[in-house]
């Protein structure tokens, strides 16, 4: 599989400081902020600091540090929303993944039942 990166991309401009974010937490090689239209009482959003276009690109060409950076990210969130229900993570991938951003991203929703897995 050939992952084009294209730097152009909402989430690339928000790592380059280009465009705001509401962030809930950053560290070398994540960050995490708030989705611009929340599905959910808690839709946060987190991301790799590297160049990398969905979740098997990342899980291919990611460094152990930055897989390591990227779901202590994921852990940091969960522990500030408080969500002792539970939670949703999703990560769309491509076009049958309705993917609209194309930066690897994990969504984490929480705060209400979030329904059923998939609704198509
Ligand atoms: P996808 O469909 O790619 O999995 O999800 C992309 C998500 O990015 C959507 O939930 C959308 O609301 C969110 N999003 C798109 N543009 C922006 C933006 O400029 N800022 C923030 N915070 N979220 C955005």
């Amino acid at each position: 599989m050939n992952y084009a990166y294209d730097d152009q991309n909402i989430f690339a401009k928000i790592l380059r400081g280009e465009i705001p974010n509401d962030t809930v937490f950053e560290n070398e090689h994540a960050l995490a902020f708030r989705d611009i239209r929340p599905q959910a009482p808690v839709h946060v959003l987190v991301i790799p600091k590297g160049p990398y276009v969905s979740l098997d690109h990342f899980a291919r060409d990611a460094s152990p540090d930055e897989q390591v950076g990227f779901f202590a990210a994921v852990s940091a969130v969960c522990e500030a929303e408080q969500m002792p229900q539970g939670f949703r993570s999703i990560c769309n991938s491509r076009d049958h993944g309705h993917q609209e951003v194309p930066h690897f991203h994990m969504h984490i929703l929480g705060g209400k039942p979030t329904g059923p897995m998939l609704s198509v």
